[in-house]
Protein backbone atom coordinates (compact mmCIF):
# COMPACT_ATOMS: atom_id res chain seq x y z
CA UNK A 1 0.00 0.00 0.00
CA UNK A 2 1.55 3.44 -0.85
CA UNK A 3 1.97 6.06 1.57
CA UNK A 4 -1.22 8.37 2.22
CA UNK A 5 -0.84 12.12 2.09
CA UNK A 6 -1.26 14.39 5.17
CA UNK A 7 -2.63 17.90 5.05
CA UNK A 8 0.07 20.70 4.22
CA UNK A 9 1.16 21.45 8.19
CA UNK A 10 -0.49 24.49 9.73
CA UNK A 11 -3.13 23.71 7.39
CA UNK A 12 -6.64 21.96 8.53
CA UNK A 13 -9.15 20.06 8.08
CA UNK A 14 -12.34 21.48 9.41
CA UNK A 15 -14.21 17.92 10.84
CA UNK A 16 -17.49 17.39 10.69
CA UNK A 17 -17.87 16.95 14.51
CA UNK A 18 -16.21 21.20 14.38
CA UNK A 19 -18.74 22.15 12.14
CA UNK A 20 -21.60 22.96 13.90
CA UNK A 21 -19.52 25.53 15.73
CA UNK A 22 -18.19 27.05 12.77
CA UNK A 23 -21.94 27.70 11.03
CA UNK A 24 -23.12 28.51 14.28
CA UNK A 25 -20.16 31.74 14.70
CA UNK A 26 -20.49 32.51 10.72
CA UNK A 27 -24.27 32.22 11.66
CA UNK A 28 -23.80 34.86 14.09
CA UNK A 29 -21.61 37.04 12.15
CA UNK A 30 -24.18 37.31 9.13
CA UNK A 31 -27.10 38.26 11.72
CA UNK A 32 -24.82 40.84 13.15
CA UNK A 33 -23.72 42.31 9.87
CA UNK A 34 -26.92 42.24 8.29
CA UNK A 35 -28.17 44.32 11.63
CA UNK A 36 -25.82 47.02 11.16
CA UNK A 37 -26.45 47.30 7.46
CA UNK A 38 -23.14 45.75 5.94
CA UNK A 39 -23.02 44.22 2.68
CA UNK A 40 -20.74 41.09 1.66
CA UNK A 41 -17.76 41.34 -0.68
CA UNK A 42 -15.64 38.00 -2.07
CA UNK A 43 -12.04 38.67 -2.47
CA UNK A 44 -10.43 35.73 -4.54
CA UNK A 45 -7.94 34.05 -2.61
CA UNK A 46 -4.36 34.63 -4.71
CA UNK A 47 -3.36 38.28 -6.04
CA UNK A 48 0.01 39.83 -7.45
CA UNK A 49 2.56 39.81 -4.74
CA UNK A 50 2.92 43.77 -4.76
CA UNK A 51 -0.66 44.75 -3.67
CA UNK A 52 0.27 43.00 -0.45
CA UNK A 53 4.13 45.00 -0.31
CA UNK A 54 2.93 47.79 -0.95
CA UNK A 55 -0.04 47.83 1.23
CA UNK A 56 0.92 45.73 4.40
CA UNK A 57 4.72 46.75 4.02
CA UNK A 58 8.07 45.55 3.01
CA UNK A 59 9.67 45.38 6.35
CA UNK A 60 6.80 43.75 8.22
CA UNK A 61 6.67 40.02 9.08
CA UNK A 62 4.51 39.18 7.23
CA UNK A 63 5.73 39.85 3.94
CA UNK A 64 9.27 39.40 4.68
CA UNK A 65 8.74 36.13 5.99
CA UNK A 66 4.99 34.85 6.01
CA UNK A 67 3.93 34.90 2.61
CA UNK A 68 2.99 32.19 0.21
CA UNK A 69 4.61 33.79 -2.98
CA UNK A 70 4.77 31.51 -6.24
CA UNK A 71 5.31 32.13 -9.78
CA UNK A 72 2.30 31.47 -11.97
CA UNK A 73 3.20 29.77 -15.79
CA UNK A 74 2.82 33.19 -17.37
CA UNK A 75 5.51 34.40 -15.23
CA UNK A 76 3.60 36.87 -12.63
CA UNK A 77 4.45 36.58 -8.75
CA UNK A 78 1.31 35.56 -6.82
CA UNK A 79 0.85 35.21 -3.37
CA UNK A 80 -2.12 33.32 -1.80
CA UNK A 81 -3.41 36.57 0.27
CA UNK A 82 -2.88 36.48 3.87
CA UNK A 83 -4.93 39.25 5.17
CA UNK A 84 -8.17 40.34 3.34
CA UNK A 85 -8.11 44.27 3.79
CA UNK A 86 -5.53 45.24 0.57
CA UNK A 87 -7.46 42.72 -1.66
CA UNK A 88 -10.78 44.44 -0.31
CA UNK A 89 -9.57 48.18 -1.05
CA UNK A 90 -8.08 46.77 -4.50
CA UNK A 91 -11.60 44.77 -5.29
CA UNK A 92 -13.18 48.73 -4.14
CA UNK A 93 -10.82 51.03 -6.49
CA UNK A 94 -11.47 48.40 -9.59
CA UNK A 95 -14.89 48.15 -9.21
CA UNK A 96 -15.49 51.75 -8.17
CA UNK A 97 -16.93 51.13 -5.07
CA UNK A 98 -14.25 53.91 -3.04
CA UNK A 99 -14.81 56.52 -5.28
CA UNK A 100 -16.18 59.50 -3.37
CA UNK A 101 -18.69 57.14 -1.63
CA UNK A 102 -19.47 55.71 1.70
CA UNK A 103 -19.30 51.48 1.97
CA UNK A 104 -19.95 49.36 4.86
CA UNK A 105 -18.27 46.09 3.91
CA UNK A 106 -17.37 42.34 5.09
CA UNK A 107 -15.64 39.21 4.14
CA UNK A 108 -15.16 36.34 5.20
CA UNK A 109 -12.38 33.23 4.19
CA UNK A 110 -9.03 31.55 4.87
CA UNK A 111 -5.91 33.64 4.57
CA UNK A 112 -2.31 32.10 4.37
CA UNK A 113 0.55 32.75 6.69
CA UNK A 114 4.02 30.89 6.93
CA UNK A 115 4.28 31.21 10.69
CA UNK A 116 5.16 28.40 13.25
CA UNK A 117 2.13 26.25 13.79
CA UNK A 118 0.56 26.35 17.43
CA UNK A 119 -2.43 26.35 19.52
CA UNK A 120 -4.59 29.27 17.63
CA UNK A 121 -1.72 29.92 14.48
CA UNK A 122 -2.19 28.10 11.82
CA UNK A 123 -1.00 28.76 8.19
CA UNK A 124 -4.02 28.39 6.46
CA UNK A 125 -6.81 30.22 8.95
CA UNK A 126 -9.82 32.21 8.53
CA UNK A 127 -10.55 35.80 9.02
CA UNK A 128 -13.57 37.50 9.00
CA UNK A 129 -13.19 41.46 7.89
CA UNK A 130 -15.04 44.47 8.21
CA UNK A 131 -14.12 47.36 6.24
CA UNK A 132 -15.25 50.57 5.95
CA UNK A 133 -14.88 53.57 3.65
CA UNK A 134 -15.35 57.21 3.61
CA UNK A 135 -15.89 57.80 6.98
CA UNK A 136 -13.88 60.50 9.12
CA UNK A 137 -14.88 60.94 12.24
CA UNK A 138 -15.02 58.41 15.64
CA UNK A 139 -18.24 57.53 14.73
CA UNK A 140 -17.22 54.46 12.82
CA UNK A 141 -14.61 53.71 15.09
CA UNK A 142 -16.96 53.59 17.89
CA UNK A 143 -19.39 51.55 15.57
CA UNK A 144 -17.54 48.86 14.50
CA UNK A 145 -16.49 48.54 17.95
CA UNK A 146 -19.73 47.96 19.18
CA UNK A 147 -20.52 45.50 16.46
CA UNK A 148 -17.36 43.72 17.86
CA UNK A 149 -18.00 43.82 21.68
CA UNK A 150 -22.22 42.82 20.85
CA UNK A 151 -21.10 39.46 18.99
CA UNK A 152 -18.60 38.73 22.11
CA UNK A 153 -21.58 39.63 24.23
CA UNK A 154 -23.99 37.57 21.66
CA UNK A 155 -21.60 34.42 21.79
CA UNK A 156 -20.85 34.40 25.46
CA UNK A 157 -17.12 35.17 25.45
CA UNK A 158 -16.23 36.72 28.59
CA UNK A 159 -12.47 37.81 29.48
CA UNK A 160 -11.85 39.66 26.51
CA UNK A 161 -10.58 43.10 27.08
CA UNK A 162 -10.27 46.23 24.60
CA UNK A 163 -7.03 47.93 24.22
CA UNK A 164 -6.58 51.06 22.15
CA UNK A 165 -4.36 53.29 20.68
CA UNK A 166 -3.72 56.10 18.29
CA UNK A 167 -0.84 55.98 15.69
CA UNK A 168 -1.65 59.86 14.98
CA UNK A 169 -1.22 61.40 11.78
CA UNK A 170 1.89 60.12 9.79
CA UNK A 171 3.78 63.14 9.98
CA UNK A 172 3.06 63.06 14.07
CA UNK A 173 4.67 59.37 13.43
CA UNK A 174 7.30 60.30 12.00
CA UNK A 175 8.40 62.85 13.89
CA UNK A 176 7.80 60.45 16.84
CA UNK A 177 9.73 57.61 15.60
CA UNK A 178 13.28 59.94 15.24
CA UNK A 179 12.48 60.63 18.81
CA UNK A 180 11.88 56.76 19.85
CA UNK A 181 15.08 56.08 17.52
CA UNK A 182 17.35 58.24 19.22
CA UNK A 183 16.02 56.98 22.62
CA UNK A 184 16.62 53.24 21.67
CA UNK A 185 19.88 54.22 20.35
CA UNK A 186 21.22 55.61 23.85
CA UNK A 187 19.82 51.91 25.07
CA UNK A 188 21.13 49.95 22.43
CA UNK A 189 22.67 47.23 25.05
CA UNK A 190 19.08 46.13 26.26
CA UNK A 191 17.88 45.63 22.69
CA UNK A 192 18.04 41.73 21.30
CA UNK A 193 19.10 41.25 18.27
CA UNK A 194 15.46 41.55 16.21
CA UNK A 195 15.09 44.82 17.66
CA UNK A 196 18.70 46.19 17.07
CA UNK A 197 17.74 45.24 13.04
CA UNK A 198 13.68 46.89 13.34
CA UNK A 199 16.01 49.86 14.93
CA UNK A 200 16.60 50.52 11.02
CA UNK A 201 13.44 49.17 9.21
CA UNK A 202 10.58 49.64 11.46
CA UNK A 203 11.22 51.14 14.73
CA UNK A 204 7.86 51.25 16.09
CA UNK A 205 7.52 47.22 16.24
CA UNK A 206 9.84 47.54 18.88
CA UNK A 207 6.85 48.44 21.14
CA UNK A 208 5.22 45.16 20.09
CA UNK A 209 8.24 43.02 21.49
CA UNK A 210 7.25 39.92 23.30
CA UNK A 211 10.71 39.37 24.37
CA UNK A 212 10.22 39.56 28.56
CA UNK A 213 13.97 41.08 28.98
CA UNK A 214 13.10 44.19 26.91
CA UNK A 215 10.22 44.91 29.52
CA UNK A 216 11.48 47.90 31.34
CA UNK A 217 13.68 49.90 27.73
CA UNK A 218 9.97 49.88 26.53
CA UNK A 219 7.95 50.54 29.17
CA UNK A 220 10.92 54.16 29.45
CA UNK A 221 10.19 54.97 25.87
CA UNK A 222 8.57 58.32 24.84
CA UNK A 223 5.02 57.46 24.46
CA UNK A 224 3.03 57.95 21.03
CA UNK A 225 0.12 59.20 22.82
CA UNK A 226 2.01 61.82 24.55
CA UNK A 227 3.41 62.94 20.33
CA UNK A 228 -0.01 63.00 19.12
CA UNK A 229 -1.12 65.61 16.19
CA UNK A 230 -3.81 67.77 17.65
CA UNK A 231 -6.42 66.34 15.38
CA UNK A 232 -5.61 62.80 16.24
CA UNK A 233 -5.78 63.88 19.79
CA UNK A 234 -9.31 64.92 19.45
CA UNK A 235 -10.53 62.21 17.42
CA UNK A 236 -9.28 60.25 20.04
CA UNK A 237 -11.02 61.34 22.84
CA UNK A 238 -14.79 61.63 21.08
CA UNK A 239 -14.03 58.03 20.39
CA UNK A 240 -13.04 57.29 24.07
CA UNK A 241 -16.05 59.66 25.07
CA UNK A 242 -18.16 57.26 22.53
CA UNK A 243 -17.17 54.34 24.07
CA UNK A 244 -17.92 55.68 27.51
CA UNK A 245 -21.39 56.54 26.37
CA UNK A 246 -22.21 52.99 25.55
CA UNK A 247 -20.54 51.31 28.28
CA UNK A 248 -17.80 49.64 26.98
CA UNK A 249 -14.63 49.23 28.54
CA UNK A 250 -10.97 49.51 27.20
CA UNK A 251 -7.83 50.11 28.47
CA UNK A 252 -4.81 52.56 26.43
CA UNK A 253 -2.25 50.42 25.54
CA UNK A 254 0.40 53.21 24.54
CA UNK A 255 2.70 50.39 22.85
CA UNK A 256 -0.02 48.74 20.77
CA UNK A 257 1.56 49.32 17.28
CA UNK A 258 -0.03 46.39 15.07
CA UNK A 259 1.88 44.89 12.73
CA UNK A 260 0.68 46.05 9.20
CA UNK A 261 2.23 49.63 8.47
CA UNK A 262 -0.81 50.77 6.60
CA UNK A 263 -2.67 51.69 10.47
CA UNK A 264 -3.12 55.60 10.92
CA UNK A 265 -4.80 56.82 14.32
CA UNK A 266 -7.49 54.69 16.18
CA UNK A 267 -5.71 51.01 16.57
CA UNK A 268 -7.24 48.34 19.09
CA UNK A 269 -6.89 44.42 19.94
CA UNK A 270 -9.75 42.67 21.70
CA UNK A 271 -7.31 40.39 23.79
CA UNK A 272 -8.22 37.45 26.04
CA UNK A 273 -6.43 35.48 28.31
CA UNK A 274 -7.75 32.34 27.89
CA UNK A 275 -5.21 31.00 24.83
CA UNK A 276 -1.64 32.07 25.87
CA UNK A 277 0.19 34.24 23.69
CA UNK A 278 -2.57 33.75 20.67
CA UNK A 279 -4.28 35.90 22.96
CA UNK A 280 -5.89 38.37 20.37
CA UNK A 281 -8.75 37.07 18.96
CA UNK A 282 -9.79 40.79 16.11
CA UNK A 283 -7.63 43.57 15.23
CA UNK A 284 -8.03 46.55 13.38
CA UNK A 285 -8.14 50.32 13.09
CA UNK A 286 -8.06 52.96 10.98
CA UNK A 287 -6.45 52.98 7.37
CA UNK A 288 -6.77 56.47 5.73
CA UNK A 289 -3.65 56.58 3.31
CA UNK A 290 -4.40 52.85 2.18
CA UNK A 291 -6.58 53.78 -1.15
CA UNK A 292 -4.96 56.35 -1.94
CA UNK A 293 -1.75 54.24 -1.82
CA UNK A 294 -3.26 51.73 -3.76
CA UNK A 295 -3.92 54.01 -7.00
CA UNK A 296 -7.34 54.94 -5.84
CA UNK A 297 -9.16 58.23 -4.88
CA UNK A 298 -7.99 59.38 -1.16
CA UNK A 299 -10.94 57.92 1.05
CA UNK A 300 -11.21 57.21 4.71
CA UNK A 301 -10.79 53.87 5.99
CA UNK A 302 -11.59 52.08 8.80
CA UNK A 303 -11.88 48.02 9.79
CA UNK A 304 -10.79 44.86 11.61
CA UNK A 305 -10.10 41.22 11.24
CA UNK A 306 -11.11 38.45 13.52
CA UNK A 307 -9.44 35.17 13.68
CA UNK A 308 -12.40 32.86 13.59
CA UNK A 309 -10.20 29.79 14.56
CA UNK A 310 -9.33 31.59 18.07
CA UNK A 311 -12.94 32.26 18.99
CA UNK A 312 -13.86 28.50 17.99
CA UNK A 313 -11.40 27.49 20.49
CA UNK A 314 -13.28 29.98 22.90
CA UNK A 315 -16.70 28.69 21.87
CA UNK A 316 -15.90 25.01 22.03
CA UNK A 317 -13.76 25.74 25.69
CA UNK A 318 -17.43 26.49 27.36
CA UNK A 319 -18.93 24.00 29.12
CA UNK A 320 -22.28 22.56 27.32
CA UNK A 321 -21.79 24.34 24.15
CA UNK A 322 -21.65 21.74 22.29
CA UNK A 323 -24.99 20.60 23.45
CA UNK A 324 -26.16 23.80 23.16
CA UNK A 325 -25.86 23.56 19.06
CA UNK A 326 -28.89 21.99 17.96
CA UNK A 327 -29.20 18.33 16.85
CA UNK A 328 -28.21 17.65 13.33
CA UNK A 329 -31.38 15.32 12.85
CA UNK A 330 -35.22 15.72 13.40
CA UNK A 331 -36.29 12.12 11.99
CA UNK A 332 -34.48 8.88 10.82
CA UNK A 333 -36.38 6.94 8.34
CA UNK A 334 -35.56 3.06 8.84
CA UNK A 335 -37.12 0.69 6.02
CA UNK A 336 -36.40 -2.96 5.44
CA UNK A 337 -36.89 -4.69 2.14
CA UNK A 338 -36.81 -3.29 -1.38
CA UNK A 339 -40.15 -2.38 -1.53
CA UNK A 340 -39.97 -0.49 2.09
CA UNK A 341 -36.80 1.19 0.62
CA UNK A 342 -38.74 2.26 -2.35
CA UNK A 343 -41.62 3.24 -0.22
CA UNK A 344 -39.48 4.84 2.37
CA UNK A 345 -37.54 7.20 -0.29
CA UNK A 346 -40.71 8.53 -1.57
CA UNK A 347 -42.25 9.69 1.35
CA UNK A 348 -38.75 11.12 2.47
CA UNK A 349 -38.82 13.22 -0.35
CA UNK A 350 -42.61 14.65 0.25
CA UNK A 351 -41.74 15.16 3.62
CA UNK A 352 -38.78 17.40 2.83
CA UNK A 353 -40.76 19.22 -0.01
CA UNK A 354 -43.30 19.93 2.86
CA UNK A 355 -41.32 20.99 5.59
CA UNK A 356 -37.62 21.77 3.95
CA UNK A 357 -36.26 22.78 7.79
CA UNK A 358 -36.90 19.14 8.85
CA UNK A 359 -33.58 17.62 9.23
CA UNK A 360 -34.53 14.19 7.89
CA UNK A 361 -32.00 11.12 7.10
CA UNK A 362 -33.01 8.52 5.33
CA UNK A 363 -31.34 5.22 6.49
CA UNK A 364 -29.10 3.84 3.53
CA UNK A 365 -27.08 0.64 3.12
CA UNK A 366 -29.70 -1.96 4.93
CA UNK A 367 -28.95 -3.86 7.46
CA UNK A 368 -31.83 -5.09 10.27
CA UNK A 369 -33.84 -2.66 12.45
CA UNK A 370 -31.70 -3.39 15.07
CA UNK A 371 -28.57 -2.06 13.21
CA UNK A 372 -30.87 0.89 11.83
CA UNK A 373 -32.38 1.88 15.44
CA UNK A 374 -28.80 2.06 16.31
CA UNK A 375 -28.23 4.84 13.54
CA UNK A 376 -30.91 6.54 14.74
CA UNK A 377 -30.07 6.96 18.39
CA UNK A 378 -26.50 8.45 17.37
CA UNK A 379 -27.50 10.79 14.42
CA UNK A 380 -29.85 12.57 17.59
CA UNK A 381 -33.08 12.36 15.88
CA UNK A 382 -35.88 12.76 18.32
CA UNK A 383 -37.88 10.23 16.18
CA UNK A 384 -37.64 6.86 13.95
CA UNK A 385 -40.29 6.34 11.70
CA UNK A 386 -40.37 2.85 10.78
CA UNK A 387 -41.39 1.09 7.02
CA UNK A 388 -41.24 -2.71 7.21
CA UNK A 389 -43.08 -5.37 5.34
CA UNK A 390 -46.12 -5.14 7.43
CA UNK A 391 -46.16 -0.92 7.49
CA UNK A 392 -45.44 -1.26 3.46
CA UNK A 393 -48.11 -4.01 3.42
CA UNK A 394 -50.65 -1.82 5.23
CA UNK A 395 -49.79 1.67 3.73
CA UNK A 396 -48.84 2.19 7.36
CA UNK A 397 -45.57 3.95 9.10
CA UNK A 398 -44.46 3.36 12.66
CA UNK A 399 -43.10 5.62 14.77
CA UNK A 400 -40.63 5.44 17.49
CA UNK A 401 -39.79 7.75 19.98
CA UNK A 402 -36.29 7.97 20.50
CA UNK A 403 -35.50 10.47 23.25
CA UNK A 404 -39.08 10.07 25.76
CA UNK A 405 -40.54 6.66 27.05
CA UNK A 406 -43.81 6.72 24.88
CA UNK A 407 -45.35 3.66 23.39
CA UNK A 408 -44.67 3.39 19.40
CA UNK A 409 -47.59 4.55 17.05
CA UNK A 410 -48.63 3.42 13.69
CA UNK A 411 -50.28 5.87 11.89
CA UNK A 412 -51.43 6.00 8.27
CA UNK A 413 -48.67 7.01 5.46
CA UNK A 414 -51.23 9.49 3.88
CA UNK A 415 -50.84 10.83 7.88
CA UNK A 416 -47.39 11.15 8.54
CA UNK A 417 -47.15 14.59 6.53
CA UNK A 418 -49.20 16.48 8.55
CA UNK A 419 -48.55 14.89 12.10
CA UNK A 420 -45.19 15.17 11.71
CA UNK A 421 -44.21 18.55 13.28
CA UNK A 422 -46.94 17.46 15.94
CA UNK A 423 -44.82 14.29 16.76
CA UNK A 424 -41.52 16.75 16.97
CA UNK A 425 -42.90 19.20 19.06
P1 LIG B 1 -0.59 37.98 16.00
O1 LIG B 1 0.01 39.07 16.79
O2 LIG B 1 -1.36 36.97 16.81
O3 LIG B 1 0.40 37.34 15.07
P2 LIG B 1 -1.39 39.70 13.85
O4 LIG B 1 -1.16 41.05 14.37
O5 LIG B 1 -0.39 39.09 12.95
O6 LIG B 1 -1.68 38.66 15.07
P3 LIG B 1 -3.59 40.51 12.17
O7 LIG B 1 -2.83 40.53 10.93
O8 LIG B 1 -4.01 41.76 12.78
O9 LIG B 1 -2.84 39.58 13.23
O10 LIG B 1 -4.88 39.57 11.98
C1 LIG B 1 -6.08 39.74 12.70
C2 LIG B 1 -6.41 38.53 13.52
O11 LIG B 1 -6.30 37.34 12.77
C3 LIG B 1 -5.48 38.29 14.70
O12 LIG B 1 -5.84 39.09 15.77
C4 LIG B 1 -5.71 36.84 14.98
O13 LIG B 1 -6.90 36.67 15.73
C5 LIG B 1 -5.91 36.27 13.60
N1 LIG B 1 -4.66 35.65 13.11
C6 LIG B 1 -3.57 36.26 12.61
N2 LIG B 1 -2.64 35.37 12.23
C7 LIG B 1 -3.17 34.15 12.51
C8 LIG B 1 -2.71 32.80 12.33
N3 LIG B 1 -1.53 32.54 11.79
N4 LIG B 1 -3.51 31.80 12.72
C9 LIG B 1 -4.73 32.04 13.27
N5 LIG B 1 -5.22 33.28 13.45
C10 LIG B 1 -4.45 34.33 13.07
MG1 LIG C 1 1.22 37.74 13.17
Amino acid sequence: MSKSFQSIKGMNDILPDNSPTWHYLEQCLREMTNSYGYSEIRMPIVENTQLFCRSIGEVTDIVEKEMYTFTDKGDDSLTLRPEGTASCVRAGIQHGLLYNQQQRLWYMGPMFRRERPQKGRYRQFYQFGIETFGFNGPDIDAEIIALSARLWKRIGLENVELQLNSLGSNQAREAYKEKLVVYFESNIDQLDEDSQRRLKSNPLRILDTKNPAMKDVVSNAPKLMEHLDLESKLHFELLCNKLDALGISYVINSNLVRGLDYYNRTVFEWVTTELGAQGTICAGGRYDGLVEQLGGQANFGCGFAMGMERIILLLEGQSGFKDKLSAKTDVYLCTLGEEAENSGLIIAEKLRSQLPSLKLQLHCGGGNFKKQLKKADKSGARIALILGEDEVKEQNVSVKFLREKSEQVTLAQSDIYHRIEGLLS
